[in-house]
C-alpha cells in the first residue's frame, strides 16, 4: 500500500464520527508518523509502506469513539518536553503552559519549588528543567499519577522529589520545606459545570484531577492558601492555576489570609485563569 492510500484510509476512518476534514487530516497524519516513524513528507512520497495497519486502524477507531489523542498515542508535549500520558493522569493544557511561563519570569530564580497535585509532573518537570540548580518536590493524591510522573521525571533527565501527600488532610512537615514557590493546578470545576464539558474529557480523563463539590468550589484554593501560609518562605510565591469564575472569590479569601501583591492573568483564550499572591516577610 502506499503512503497516500494508508493516510486516506486512516482519515476515512476517522471521518467517520463526525470529526471535521481538517482535524481528521491532522490526526492521520499524528498516528501514522508515530507509528510508522515516518515524517508527512515521507508518508506522501512512499510508494509501499510496510505498515502495521492493524494497530493503526485500532487507533484511529478509538479516536473515533472519543479517546483523546494524547491518550492513544500515549505522550503528549508540554512546554517542549515529552511526556507520558495515561488515564490515570490529567492531559496536560496549553493554559498551563502559560503559568509556567509567568514563574518563569520570577527573579532571583528560585532555590525550592513544590507543586501540589502534580499529576503527569508536567509542571514540576518543565519547572526543574528551567531551574536547573533548584530543589524541586511535587505531591499528589493518586499512586499510578505519581508512578507517570516518576517516569517522566526520569524521561526527562530531571530529579523531582515525588510524595503521596493528600493536601487536604492534616499536613505533617513537609520534605524541602520551606519554598521559595508553590504551584498548583488543583480539580477547579464544579459538578454542575459537567454539562458543558466536552465528552471526551469527562468519560476519559481522571475526575479526582477535574472535580471539586459544587458546594465548596474554593476547597483546595483555601487548603493550598492555608498551608502555603506554613510551607513559603517569607516573601515567597504562590502561583494558582484557577477557574475562571472565582477568581474575585479566590482573590478575596487570598487577602484575608494576610496574601500581598495578588495579581490575575488571563489565558489564551482571555479568561482569568492564574492567581499569583506573595506572603509577606512577617507572616
Ligand atoms: N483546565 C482543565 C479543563 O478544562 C481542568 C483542570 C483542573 O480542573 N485543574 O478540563
Amino acid at each position: 500500500m502506499s503512503g497516500t492510500e494508508l493516510f486516506h484510509n486512516i482519515k476515512q476512518i476517522l471521518l467517520r464520527d463526525g470529526i471535521i476534514e481538517g482535524e481528521a487530516r491532522a490526526l492521520a497524519f499524528m498516528l501514522i508518523e508515530e507509528v510508522c516513524q515516518l515524517s508527512r513528507t515521507q508518508i506522501l512520497t512512499t510508494d509501499s509502506l510496510a505498515a502495521d495497519t492493524g494497530k493503526l486502524t485500532q487507533m484511529a477507531q478509538a479516536i473515533a469513539d472519543g479517546t483523546p489523542i494524547q491518550q492513544v498515542l500515549g505522550y503528549a508535549y508540554f512546554c517542549g518536553h515529552r511526556l507520558r500520558v495515561t488515564p490515570a493522569v490529567l492531559i496536560p493544557r496549553p493554559e498551563t503552559e502559560e503559568l509556567v511561563e509567568w514563574i518563569a519570569e520570577s527573579y532571583p530564580p528560585p532555590s525550592s519549588i513544590l507543586d501540589i497535585g502534580t499529576g503527569s509532573g508536567c509542571m514540576a518537570i518543565a519547572l526543574a528543567r528551567l531551574f536547573p540548580s533548584a530543589f524541586v518536590s511535587a505531591i499528589d493524591i493518586s499512586d499510578a499519577a505519581l508512578a507517570v510522573a516518576q517516569e517522566n521525571a526520569d524521561l526527562n533527565k530531571v530529579r523531582v522529589n515525588f510524595q503521596n501527600i493528600d493536601i487536604l488532610a492534616p499536613q505533617p512537615a513537609m520534605q524541602g520545606a520551606p519554598f521559595d514557590v508553590i504551584v498548583s493546578n488543583p480539580p477547579y470545576i464544579c459538578h454542575k459545570e459537567a454539562a458543558m464539558m466536552e465528552r471526551n474529557v469527562l468519560e476519559h480523563e481522571p475526575h479526582l484531577a477535574l472535580f471539586v463539590p459544587d458546594d465548596d468550589p474554593l476547597l483546595f484554593y483555601r487548603t493550598i492558601a492555608h498551608t502555603s501560609r506554613h510551607l513559603l518562605t517569607a516573601g515567597g510565591h504562590l502561583y494558582l492555576e484557577i477557574n475562571s469564575q472565582y477568581a474575585c472569590e479566590i482573590t478575596s479569601m487570598l487577602l484575608s489570609l494576610g496574601y500581598a501583591d495578588i495579581s490575575t492573568r488571563t489565558d489564551q483564550f482571555g479568561k482569568k485563569r492564574f492567581v499569583y499572591a506573595k506572603t509577606p516577610s512577617n507572616l
